[in-house]
């Protein structure tokens, strides 16, 4: 246990039974970190820089912004809303996001939402990317549940392998959250009129809804999902100067599910889910800025 000592805007915090470490805190300012190597205390070297409490929210907003894949700041101060006590969402402008947000193309948004978890899955293919994945992936399929928009990805190197994906999200939301799909709704591609997908869904007794050729908006859930996927892809690209081949289209769909939706009532999806039914331990961790330096710990034996 430390004990915390202020001083003017200083902080710095000793411990009892060690009098020869000292450990320098900021205070929402920036200060010179100095461990203390003998008796001395070396405060000598301690350099403040100027900042205001506002500054360190604004900071921690930028920093939010980052982690989850640059989310809306509308949506930030839903989440974070003491962050916003002294700043207007209108201060903010990103150019990530602008880049990455440029070719944005309209939906109508429909309000209606069923009632039920898993009643009605929405399902999308995206690609061919021009460029692969390090495992040879070039196509994406989403499967959005309608109730709770939680949307699950899944990376594909042909579209052949759509009906045996399915059929796998299928068994995963029959054994994870003892539900039943009724509805598939998707557009009218080749990949969706498969025979062996057929085959299953008429044994399982599902109602396959496809859209009208060339009218893609009738899949509006997921062709918006797939907008919203490919922006978050996009500014983790252009935030981290990374390469189009890393995609990013996994972390995306774990990020956009932890943000809150208007139509949720500014719920995230993952809450959603969690209200509506008992679901196994889903992974929640803290999110880090796509593209930051990581470390791998190695045990003695690897
Ligand atoms: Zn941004």
């Amino acid at each position: 246990m430390y004990h915390n000592i202020l001083a003017e805007s200083l902080c710095f915090s000793r411990h009892p039974h060690r009098k020869d470490d000292w450990l320098w805190y900021s205070m929402g300012k920036l200060y010179y970190l100095d461990w203390a190597s003998d008796n001395e205390v070396k405060v000598g070297q301690a350099f403040k820089t100027s900042g205001t409490r506002s500054e360190g929210e604004r900071d921690k907003i930028w920093l939010w912004h980052k982690r989850l894949g640059h989310a809306s700041f509308g949506y930030l101060k839903k989440l974070f809303p003491s962050l916003f006590s002294s700043l207007d969402v209108s201060s903010f402008q990103c150019d990530t996001c602008e880049l990455a947000k440029s070719h944005r193309v309209s939906f109508i948004l429909s309000s209606n939402k069923s009632l039920v978890p898993f009643s009605l899955v929405h399902s999308d293919v995206w690609g061919p990317a021009k460029i692969a994945t390090p495992a040879g992936a070039r196509w994406f399929v989403t499967f959005i549940n309608d109730c709770t928009r939680m949307t699950w990805v899944s990376l594909l190197k042909t579209k052949g392998e759509v009906s045996s994906r399915f059929q796998q999200f299928y068994q995963m939301v029959e054994t994870q959250f003892h539900a039943k799909i009724q509805v598939l709704r998707s557009e009218n591609g080749r990949e969706f009129l498969n025979h062996d997908l057929n085959q299953f869904l008429q044994h399982h007794g599902i109602i396959h809804q496809r859209s009208c050729p060339y009218t893609p908006q009738q899949n509006g859930v997921a062709e918006r999902k797939n907008r919203h996927l490919l922006e978050v892809v996009c500014a983790s690209l252009f935030g981290a100067n990374m390469p189009r081949h890393f995609w990013a289209v996994v972390s995306a769909s774990y990020l956009i599910n932890r943000i809150p939706y208007s139509i949720l009532n500014f719920q995230t999806p993952l809450q959603t889910l969690h209200h509506h039914i008992q679901t196994p331990l889903i992974p929640n961790l803290e999110p880090r800025i796509f593209g930051c330096v990581v470390f791998v710990h190695l045990h003695d034996h690897q």
